[in-house]
């Protein structure tokens, strides 16, 4: 059976590096709409100059657009698959559940990884993207405390919501991850 999964939690938690880890070995499709954006933007079209520069501020794009992308992809995957950065926002969420009964894809869990403030600034800043300066690093943290952290109460009224701890060895995490979906 196909099965269809989220990853939330904080920029700088690990959610894309576990996605990608669970994604090799269970053929899901792994969506970062992070990525999908930075694709867009590497292609140097009108719209990816406007997303590069939201991306940059550390602020989210606009979620019609987000919508469209993540609509398109779910719509060709043959695959299950791990959503990883959308929804951000509980209007996302809405549409996204929406999208979600028309082609009949039930998310089964939803993985919320966390960890300390301290430790995602000092993830981030290591990492190196053109948005992980310590200025846009705090307006993201900002962002995801005010918008997208009330997601955890909706997907665990769904009854669906997995709590990760996102400061352990990459490879305990992915194991307590696959055992959980197994
Ligand atoms: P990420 O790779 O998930 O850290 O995302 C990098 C940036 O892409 C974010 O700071 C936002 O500007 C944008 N982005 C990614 N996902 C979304 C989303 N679901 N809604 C709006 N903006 C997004």
């Amino acid at each position: 059976m196909k099965k269809y999964l989220l990853f939330l939690g904080p920029p700088g938690a690990g959610k894309g590096t576990q996605a990608s880890l669970i994604s090799e070995s269970n053929a899901y499709l792994h969506l970062s709409t992070g990525e999908l954006l930075r694709h867009e933007v590497d292609k140097k079209t009108n719209l990816g100059i406007k997303i590069k520069e939201i991306i940059n501020s550390g602020k989210l794009v606009d979620d019609h657009l987000v919508l469209e992308i993540v609509k398109q992809n779910l719509v060709l995957s043959k695959k299950g698959w791990i959503l990883d950065g959308y929804p951000r926002n509980i209007s996302q969420a809405d549409s996204l559940t929406k999208v979600l009964e028309e082609l009949n894809q039930p998310i089964e869990k939803v993985f919320y990884i966390n960890l300390s403030e301290d430790i995602l600034v000092k993830r981030l800043i290591n990492r190196g993207r053109t948005d992980d300066n310590e200025k846009i690093i705090r307006t993201r943290l900002e962002i995801y405390k005010e918008t997208t952290q009330p997601l955890i109460a909706y997907y665990k009224n769904l009854n669906i919501l997995e709590y990760i701890d996102g400061d352990r060895d990459l490879k305990i995490i992915s194991d307590e991850i696959k055992q959980k979906i197994a």
